[in-house]
């Protein structure tokens, strides 16, 4: 691509702020997620991605690193397109019923555990039904959770996750909240 002055104008004008003070630092997300991947008020998350190493069965630390964030959800919670793409699902004995999901971006997508895949291969809409919330797989012994990852693995999820849950949680919950505030703090904020 050639970045000629109108275009890098554009870009800067119309390049989305993030909000707060996030610390500056290359994105660790594609572009293309505009949805987040479980529906959001149910679901919590931390940033576990390259979680610390598992021991082996004999006790040796191996170099095992988790490749993706869990997004904790109650079972049966919706899982979310992330992105407009083309979806296949599957099942294997660790990610138990799975998703791939190739975005429009190029940006691919992997969700594990869920109880069960919503419908056919396909292609999808962003935030289309993919699934449900479940702990099939290999975390059959854990809560419900989505395991999402990006690119393999070889992408960190977290900051667009929580970018998108931030916008999402502060466009349904901004009126509430200072309402609450309003009447707690007689108008102060
Ligand atoms: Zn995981």
């Amino acid at each position: 691509m050639v970045f000629d002055p109108i275009t890098v104008f554009l870009a800067l004008v119309f390049w989305p702020k993030s909000k707060g003070s996030r610390a500056p630092g290359p994105r660790l997300a594609g572009p293309g997620m505009s949805v987040f991947p479980v529906t959001v008020e149910a679901a919590s998350f931390s940033n576990d991605y390259h979680a610390a190493a598992v021991p082996g069965a004999d006790g040796v630390v191996v170099a095992r690193k988790h490749l993706g964030i869990d997004i904790f959800a109650p079972a049966g919670t919706a899982v979310l397109a992330p992105e407009a793409g083309a979806v296949r699902f599957t099942t294997d004995p660790k990610g138990g019923n799975v998703f791939y999901l190739k975005g429009a971006s190029g940006t691919s997508y992997y969700g594990a555990h869920m109880m069960g895949a919503y419908g056919l291969d396909r292609v999808v809409s962003a935030g289309e039904q993919l699934g449900w919330v479940g702990n099939t797989g290999n975390a059959a012994t854990t809560a419900a959770h989505l395991h999402f990852q990006m690119n393999g693995g070889k992408t960190n999820p977290y900051s667009k996750l929580r970018e998108l849950s931030d916008a999402h949680l502060a466009r349904k919950m901004l009126p509430t909240s200072r309402t609450v505030r309003r009447g707690a703090f007689g108008g102060t904020t």
